[in-house]
C-alpha cells in the first residue's frame, strides 16, 4: 500500500488515498513500465505549480489520476534502466512529473530514468527537496546570466518575487558569486532581515514596479534580473534594464501577460530570456545540480526552509497560492 495524494479529475482538489501501487501505477502487464524506476519516496517539496495542482487549478495536471508533485528524492526499490540500481539515491524535477506523469507527493513514485540524477554528494535528501525545482530554476536562471556576459561588477541584479522559494534560492546563489543583489518583495517590511540574511544588499517594496505609468524605458538600473513575477512586474523590469542587460524570466506569479514594448530592446540591447526546469536536457540538469552541490551555502538553504508532515500539504498549497509561504517548504514523507 501506498499513501499519495491524487487528483482524480478537472477542477477537483486532490484527495489522500492509501491503495495498492498497481491501483496508482497499474499492474505489470498493462503498463509500459520500460526505462523507468520505482522509488521509495524520501522527501518531496511543495511548489507554486503544486499549489495550484493540489487545489485543482487549471493548467498544471494534464492527465487524470495523476499524483501531484514535480518534485521527488527517492531510494531506487526497482529498475529497469541500466544506470539505476536497487538502492541508490536519486532526484527528479520537472520531465513532466505532478503534470502529466504521477509525482512525488505519494509514499512510492515511478519515474522516467532519463531525466533522473544522482543525489548529489554533501547534500541529505531533505537538502536536496529543499533545493528542489525553486532551486534548480534559480540555478538555471543564474547560469543563465552568468552565459550572457552578466559580471558583478556590472552593477545591481534584481530578483523579484524575493521571499518566495526560487526568489529566496537565486538570492543566496547570486550573492554567493559576489553580485550586488537587490531583492524585490511584497514582504519588504515584515521580511526584509530574512532577505538582507540571504544576501540580498538591499529590499525594495514590489508596488514600485507595479506601476504602469512609467513608461517602456526608464531610469537605467539593473545589469541584470531573475524574474518568477511575469506580468507588469517583468514590463518595468525591462524598462529599468541597462544598456546590455539581461532579464531571466522563470516566473508567472503575477500574471502571464508582458505589457511592453519592443523599445528596451531595439534602445537598449536589453535580452529576454527564460528557464524551465521541465524540459531542461540532462547536460544542463547535470551542471545545474553540480553547481548548486558546489555553491550553495547550506546553512543558508536550511534557514529558508520549512518542513511539514504529508497530512500538512493541502494546507501549505493554500498558502503558496496567497503568497504566505517564505522560501521553501519540504514535506517529510513516511
Ligand atoms: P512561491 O509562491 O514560493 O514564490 C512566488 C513569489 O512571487 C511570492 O512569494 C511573492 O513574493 C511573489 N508574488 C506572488 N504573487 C504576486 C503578485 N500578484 N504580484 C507580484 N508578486 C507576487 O513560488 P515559486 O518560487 O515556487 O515559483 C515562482 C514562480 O516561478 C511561479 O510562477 C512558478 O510557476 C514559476 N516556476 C517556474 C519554473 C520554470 O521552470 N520556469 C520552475 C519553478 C517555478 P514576495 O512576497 O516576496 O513579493
Amino acid at each position: 500500500m501506498s499513501r499519495a495524494y491524487l487528483v482524480t479529475e478537472k477542477g477537483a482538489a486532490a484527495e489522500l488515498v492509501d491503495r495498492d501501487l498497481s491501483e496508482i501505477f497499474g499492474d505489470d502487464e498493462s503498463a509500459d513500465t520500460t526505462g523507468t524506476v520505482d522509488l521509495e519516496v524520501l522527501a518531496t517539496s511543495v511548489n507554486y505549480k503544486d499549489g495550484m495542482a493540489l487545489t485543482g487549478r487549471p493548467g498544471i495536471v494534464r492527465r487524470y489520476p495523476l499524483v501531484p508533485g514535480i518534485d521527488v528524492v527517492g531510494r531506487v526499490t526497482a529498475s529497469r534502466a541500466s544506470a539505476f540500481s536497487i538502492g541508490d539515491v536519486v532526484l527528479l524535477n520537472g520531465d513532466g512529473l505532478g503534470e502529466t506523469r504521477h509525482g512525488g507527493l505519494a509514499e512510492h513514485a515511478r519515474v522516467r530514468a532519463d531525466a533522473l540524477l544522482p543525489l548529489p554528494e554533501g547534500l541529505t535528501p531533505e537538502q536536496a527537496a529543499a533545493i528542489g525545482t525553486a532551486g534548480f530554476t534559480s540555478m538555471l536562471a543564474v547560469l543563465a546570466l552568468a552565459d550572457a556576459g552578466v559580471e558583478p561588477d556590472d552593477g545591481e541584479v534584481l530578483v523579484t518575487g524575493a521571499a518566495g522559494g526560487v526568489g529566496s534560492i537565486a538570492i543566496a546563489l547570486l550573492a554567493g558569486r559576489g553580485y550586488s543583489v537587490v531583492a524585490s518583495s511584497g514582504r519588504a517590511e515584515a521580511e526584509g532581515d530574512y532577505l538582507r540574511r540571504l544576501g540580498a544588499a538591499r529590499v525594495i517594496d514590489r508596488s514600485v514596479l507595479a506601476d504602469d505609468e512609467g513608461g517602456p524605458l526608464q531610469k537605467a538600473t539593473w545589469a541584470g534580473a531573475v524574474d518568477s513575477v511575469g506580468s507588469r512586474t517583468l514590463a518595468t523590469v525591462l524598462a529599468q534594464t541597462r544598456y546590455g542587460g539581461t532579464v531571466v524570466a522563470c516566473g508567472l506569479a503575477q500574471g502571464s501577460d508582458l505589457p511592453t514594448t519592443v523599445l528596451p530592446f531595439i534602445l537598449r540591447s536589453v535580452t529576454l530570456t527564460g528557464a524551465n526546469s521541465v524540459e531542461a536536457p540532462r547536460a544542463l540538469r547535470e551542471r545545474a545540480w553540480a553547481a548548486l552541490a558546489e555553491e550553495l551555502d547550506l546553512e543558508l538553504l536550511d534557514s529558508l526552509t520549512t518542513t511539514v508532515g504529508f497530512e500538512d500539504v493541502p494546507a501549505v498549497a493554500e498558502r503558496i497560492l496567497a503568497g504566505e509561504v517564505r522560501g521553501r517548504t519540504v514535506v517529510r514523507v513516511g
